[in-house]
């Protein structure tokens, strides 16, 4: 506690407004604001990356050095701090595993968050009051174990209760088995083994899921759906056992950052139908698309296999022959970069296809899009969907975990609703409703209009969502 109030320290691999490679930031760099407006203290504790700016690099103090045992191997540790806008960030330094110039996609990733992990549980005495660790995704996964293994008896400890959030149940941090051995120091004669050990892996979500006093996912229809084959990833069964202590909470939005009306990264401020054209407009002159009538499809998006892209390629053609321009704005699988920058070769006047990672040209491409295109396989909540809304650029989803939670399909004779959707898994469903919207944008001026401000008027804000961690905090103190 400090002055009365629970203190939970956040520990992520990535954080806004520091780093980011999805989704994953925008929750643990926006839910902090609206639990501090429930009366609850976040800190937040993210590895000390070389990519961060330099500004926050140099302003940073040192706060503890110590040394950390991963396994037998003494690691240096570094605790840094600093404080932005009011709140405070901790980050664990490392030179050796976290100065470098991307956040992921190197060999040795199990060690460098085994490291963190081991990390955070030591240098907690150097952080005033924590009651909860709340964890996200599997790079943090391990320290909810390691608690249990090595820290619940220690005096200063005895109290810490662990939440662990999972971003995406795809993601289960799945290395060879020796590094349980190497680096959590277990062997396979401790009663823990089979908690970690997953055909002859080890899996670092699943033994988050055994050893955190609660588990969250972020929408509750994803809740539901992982208990079944077909979501679960492989733990479905794990996730059943555990239902228990296993929550759905749909994740918010940092509505200030995603406002259209006080956006500084797109051309024209707007709060209607009229201003979003005159962002449309800019964009198609910036990037030399003919400035006709035809309704813009957008994506924005990692290029990968869970955003249903197979479902797009297979009818890619049939969506190019109607009448609309599309624009995609993402990274990832070469083979989906590929695809979409032949797209672009394909139909030079009528699509846009930037393989990039780009946050300014994200809103933009937010502010001058008619439709939102988001058909993926599965999504355990997704954000794109939320700021599509908030920009007027009606979300067309397939009907899966917060997708199906965010967008009220629009219903033509109650007029309600507030994007599109489709049930199945299945490219000409999603090409039907492409078309049925693409007709309303063109014909039915006056119902796209309504559609777009009840879109707009949508409460995305923590609120309702933030109080509901409250209580799960409450809870377990
Ligand atoms: P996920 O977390 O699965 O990647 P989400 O929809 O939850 O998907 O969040 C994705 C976030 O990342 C959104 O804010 C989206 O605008 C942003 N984003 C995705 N790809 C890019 C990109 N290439 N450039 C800029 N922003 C991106």
């Amino acid at each position: 506690m400090v002055n009365g109030r629970t203190h939970v320290l956040f520990v992520a691999s990535e954080c806004m407004p520091l780093c980011k490679s999805g989704g994953l930031a925008d929750v643990v760099g926006s839910l902090p604001s609206a639990l501090t407006k429930c009366n609850v203290k976040v800190s937040i504790i993210i590895p000390f990356y070389g990519l961060l700016d330099d500004e926050i690099k140099n302003k940073a103090k040192t706060v503890a050095e110590l040394t950390v045992l991963c396994g037998q191997q003494p690691v240096y540790c570094g605790l840094k701090y600093h404080k932005i806008r009011n709140r405070g960030y901790y980050f664990i330094d490392n030179q050796h595993y976290f100065n470098r110039d991307k956040l992921y996609g190197y060999h040795d990733e199990c060690e460098r968050f085994l490291f963190f992990s081991q990390a955070v549980l030591a240098v907690l005495p150097h952080i005033e009051g924590v009651d909860i660790l709340h964890c996200h995704d599997w790079q943090t996964g391990a320290i909810p174990l390691l608690y249990h293994l090595y820290y619940e008896y220690l005096p200063g400890y005895q109290h810490l209760k662990t939440v662990f959030t999972i971003h995406n149940l795809r993601y289960q941090g799945r290395f060879s088995i020796d590094y349980a051995k190497t680096m959590l120091g277990m062997n396979e004669r401790m009663p823990q083994w089979n908690d970690i050990e997953y055909f002859n892996d080890l899996n670092i979500m699943k033994a988050a899921l055994f050893h955190s006093d609660y588990v969250t996912t972020v929408s509750p229809t994803y809740n539901e759906e992982i208990e079944y084959a077909y979501y679960g990833e492989g733990l479905d069964g794990v996730l059943k056992s555990i239902a228990h202590k296993r929550q759905g909470i749909l994740n918010g939005l940092n509505v200030k950052e995603f406002n259209p009306e006080s956006d500084r990264l797109i051309d024209y401020q707007y709060s209607d139908i009229e201003g979003k054209q005159k962002n449309k407009e800019a964009f198609r002159k910036k990037y030399t698309l003919p400035n006709d009538n035809c309704a813009m499809i957008g994506m924005i998006t990692r290029l990968e296999d869970q955003k249903g892209l197979d479902l797009i390629a297979s009818v890619m053609d049939e969506i190019m022959s109607l009448n609309i321009q599309f624009v995609l704005l993402g990274t990832g699988n070469p083979y989906y970069e590929n695809f979409f920058r032949d797209i672009e070769c394909k139909y030079p006047n009528r699509s846009r296809c930037f393989i990039m990672y780009d946050e300014a040209l994200a809103h933009q491409i937010y502010a001058a899009s008619d439709l939102f295109l988001m058909p993926s396989d599965f999504e355990p909540c997704g954000l794109g969907q939320m700021i599509a809304m908030r920009y007027g650029a009606l979300p067309l989803v397939r009907e899966t975990g917060g997708l199906k939670d965010s967008v009220k399909p629009y219903n033509k004779f109650t007029k309600e609703g507030t994007g599109f959707s489709f049930a199945n898994y299945n490219a000409h469903e999603m090409l039907q409703i492409i078309k049925w919207a693409t007709n309303i944008f063109h014909n039915e001026k006056e119902q796209w209009e309504i559609i777009v401000k009840n879109a707009m008027s949508e409460d995305f804000s923590w609120q309702v969502s933030a109080k509901a961690y409250r209580e799960i905090y409450k809870q377990l103190l």
